[in-house]
């Protein structure tokens, strides 16, 4: 099968039968499949993706809403063709660029192509502009240089989306996932974007500060995941040798002094003293987190993270 269209959705029943008739009318030529993964909807989405009724579409409907990460993830499992398609349900993401993505793959050699939503067609000053920023950041933290991270639409070679475990909220930042798994090779291809045609958005203000914090986690976690106390242990040396300089600065003063015959303030009279103690015990702490880390890393099932491309 060529293609493996992936829909996570969550109340979106009244755009569902217009984007399948529309998913159908673009990709003639293409043997795919559709999953509909409706994400706990209360709107009777399931019943209409019931209602389908063809070979090509299947349902996987979640006891309650888990949210877009977990749709993805059951979607890529389920997902048994060639080249794996996400895209938004409700309308925003036109199907016709999926050809032009397919072929990027095919033929470019691309092991995943991110929709740009170039002229978005959302609100300017709750989406629009506060996305501009969070791409900036999020290409800066990742080095990949996408304009749009987070776009629905996207395409991957099937091994990707194999390869990668999408969790928590982690949707927003599957090719900073895939660039960690080995997938290199990662392209963009600016598309159309629609209003909102039914329902309303899922995501708030809250997605900023979310994703923000998600983008911290998940740098830290690539860079220092398998072995903590290289992040924990560096920063306790520094904590202790700014410690340590403090306090040899305290004591040498005093020295100097009283071997001058000079008045001189008690040591715990100078706020230098609380900072080098405050220094110390903050590089204590971090050995200690960094000690936990590693007792963390070292039990946990995941801690060979590697996976083998090729063999013979
Ligand atoms: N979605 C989902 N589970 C959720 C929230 C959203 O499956 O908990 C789906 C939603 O139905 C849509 C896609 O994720 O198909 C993108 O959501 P939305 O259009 O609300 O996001 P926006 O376009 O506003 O960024
Ligand atoms: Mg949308």
């Amino acid at each position: 099968m060529d293609l493996s269209i992936v829909i996570p959705l969550y109340n979106e029943a009244e755009s569902l039968p217009e984007l399948k008739a529309w998913i159908d009318a673009s990709l003639k030529g293409f043997t795919y499949e559709i999953l509909f993964i409706d994400d706990g909807s209360t709107d009777g989405s399931w019943k209409v993706i019931q209602k389908m009724d063809d070979p090509a579409v299947h349902g996987i409907r979640f006891r309650r809403n888990y949210g877009k990460s977990a749709a993805l993830f059951e979607g890529f499992a389920a997902a048994q063709g060639d080249i794996v398609v996400t895209m938004d349900a409700d309308l925003q993401d036109s199907p016709e660029e999926i050809p032009k993505m397919v072929r990027m793959i095919r033929e470019d050699g691309y092991d995943l192509v991110s929709g740009w939503k170039k002229h978005r067609k959302d609100n300017t000053f709750t989406k629009n502009l506060p996305s501009k920023l969070y791409n900036w950041t999020a290409r800066k933290v990742t080095g990949i240089k996408l304009h749009d991270m987070n776009c629905g639409l996207k395409a991957y070679r099937a091994e990707v989306v194999k390869n990668i475990e999408v969790y928590g909220e982690m949707h927003r930042y599957i090719p900073y996932l895939a660039k960690n798994a080995g997938f290199t090779k990662i392209g963009e291809k600016p598309v159309h974007h629609q209003k909102r045609k039914f329902g309303t958005s899922k995501f708030g203000m809250d997605r900023f500060v979310h994703g923000f914090l998600d983008l911290m986690s998940l740098w830290f976690l690539s860079r220092f995941g398998g072995k903590p106390m290289h992040f924990f242990g560096a920063s306790g040396i520094l904590m202790f040798l700014v410690g340590f300089v403090m306090t040899v600065c305290i004591v040498v003063n005093k020295l100097v002094h009283q071997a001058n015959g000079l008045k001189y303030r008690a040591v715990t009279d100078q706020p230098l003293f609380y900072l080098a103690l405050l220094a110390v015990v903050l590089g204590v702490m971090l050995f200690l987190a960094g000690f936990i880390g590693e007792m963390i890393a070292r039990s946990s099932t995941e801690r060979n993270t590697y996976q083998v491309k090729e063999r013979f």
